[in-house]
């Protein structure tokens, strides 16, 4: 699979933040294929602000026509994969040189932006129908939906409930106490060690039950919960041994599969000892990029590959429009200050810049 022939064949299977962004580095390095059931790329960490003013997501849902110029995209979701070729649901089969799986999280997103940027009116549109409304799920997602809602809509009640002892499990407890600290604040109530039976409830709902058998009263409720990793499709194939027992693909220092020559892995999917955020996903995408150009290049493979060294635990969750909670290394920030760096414009404009578009519309 090494050397010489620049048009080799890359197939990137998820156009997530890792994927789209090794898509558009690779495009005129090889001949790029981008697989993705969704013909936009979303920015995830602008998703919550777009529910509150569904015209932020003009700039934050891009089409990947718009800056994969010179690479094919497939819309569709993987379903298969052999040491060969990948296996489309729509039953393509796609012939690989090089092979890259960057599925992180499953979606169960509309297909074209429009359909995207409509579910974000409806969301809207159900948060201003309504005066009281249920969070179920207290990580990232959930307190940023909370604190978007309640910046945005103080006199509405907002109930967050959570399974877990504290908030933003994935950081210290330092930023989930401030995390409550905030939203208690701001009037939203927050039940730890409970949940809401998800299957058991459905839109028109009223009234829902905890696990603690407590009763909210809510005119609606959001689902925050998470989804899936997007490695189940996997479990079927020849890479079903690469898989540890979360689901996630064991790499090698160079993001390559275990024991593979020419498959890669990047983003939350990969078992890469670390946070699971974005910005650590493009690093993914940047190391992997090097080491594809190399390997396509003909440069060399044996002990020239570039490492990824595992990145530190930092995030960032933003409380509304001016405030956030920062997790860095050895300092816990709580109000303006991780406002200003993300909750703003939550890095929207930076985003679009890497992927070579102008932080705004034109
Ligand atoms: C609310 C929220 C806020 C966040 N804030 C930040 C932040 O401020 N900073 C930060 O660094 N990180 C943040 N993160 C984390 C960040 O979004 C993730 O770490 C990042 O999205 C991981 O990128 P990825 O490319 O690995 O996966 P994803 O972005 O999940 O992309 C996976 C892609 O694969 C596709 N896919 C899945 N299955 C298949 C299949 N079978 N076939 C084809 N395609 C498939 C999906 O459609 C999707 O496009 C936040 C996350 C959330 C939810």
């Amino acid at each position: 699979m090494e050397g010489g022939n620049s048009k080799r064949r890359l197939v990137i299977i998820g156009g997530g933040v890792a994927g789209g962004m090794l898509a558009k580095t690779m495009q005129f390095h090889a001949d790029v294929v981008l697989i993705d059931p969704k013909e936009y790329f979303e920015i995830p960490w602008a998703r919550l602000r777009a529910v509150v003013e569904p015209a932020f997501a003009e700039r934050s849902l891009i089409n990947y026509n718009e800056y994969l110029t010179n690479g094919r995209l497939v819309t569709s979701s993987a379903i298969s994969v052999t040491e060969t070729e990948v296996l489309t649901k729509e039953g393509h089969l796609i012939p690989y040189d090089y092979l890259v799986i960057a599925t992180g999280h499953t979606t169960s997103q509309p297909r074209s932006r429009k359909d995207r940027l409509r579910q974000f009116v409806e969301e809207n549109e159900k948060i201003r129908s309504s005066n009281s409304i249920l969070i179920i799920g207290g990580g990232p997602t959930g307190v940023e939906l909370a604190g978007e809602i309640t910046v945005d809509f103080p006199q509405k009640k907002v109930t967050l409930v959570h399974g877990g002892s504290r908030l933003l499990q994935f950081v210290g407890p330092k930023a989930s106490d401030k995390a409550l600290a905030w939203l208690t604040s701001k009037r939203v109530e927050v039940l730890h060690g409970q949940s809401v039976d998800l299957s058991a409830i459905s839109e028109s709902d009223k009234v829902f039950r905890t696990s603690a058998g407590e009763t909210i009263h809510a005119d609606c409720f959001f689902d925050c919960t998470g989804t899936p990793l997007g490695s189940s499709w996997l479990r079927e194939t020849f890479l079903r041994n690469s898989l540890d027992m979360h689901g996630r693909l064991m790499v090698d220092e160079h993001l390559r599969v275990r024991g593979k020559q020419n498959i890669f892995a990047v983003g939350d999917i990969t078992d890469v000892k670390e946070i699971k955020q974005g910005f650590l996903a493009q690093k993914h995408a940047e190391v992997a990029a090097k080491n594809l150009k190399l390997l396509i290049g003909g440069g060399a493979p044996r002990g020239g590959l570039k490492e990824y060294k595992p990145g530190p635990k930092i995030a960032i969750v933003s409380l509304g429009r001016k405030e956030g909670v920062a997790h860095f290394p050895y300092v816990t920030l709580m109000g303006c200050i991780p406002g200003k760096i993300k909750s703003g414009d939550l890095f929207v404009g930076k985003t679009r810049k890497q992927l070579g578009l102008p932080p705004g519309l034109a």
